[in-house]
């Protein structure tokens, strides 16, 4: 059996000094590359570069 998906060992990269809550699903696990204008949420997986959130599934109309 495979293991299911988990961010698990992604977020324990992170410090909590290092994680900001998630403006599109408010858990604290949105974290940032220094030096880099994007932030990736790993638990909802919102990806946003300088405050744009991308539509990463393709699903928003454009
Ligand atoms: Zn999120």
């Amino acid at each position: 059996m495979n293991q299911p998906p988990s961010n698990v060992d992604l977020l324990a990269w992170f410090g909590d000094d290092e994680r900001n809550v998630c403006s599109q699903c408010g858990v604290q696990a949105c974290v940032s590359l220094p030096d880099v204008p994007a932030h990736f949420c790993l638990a909802c997986g919102a990806i946003t570069i300088a405050g744009i959130r991308l539509d990463t599934a393709g699903i928003l109309p454009v």
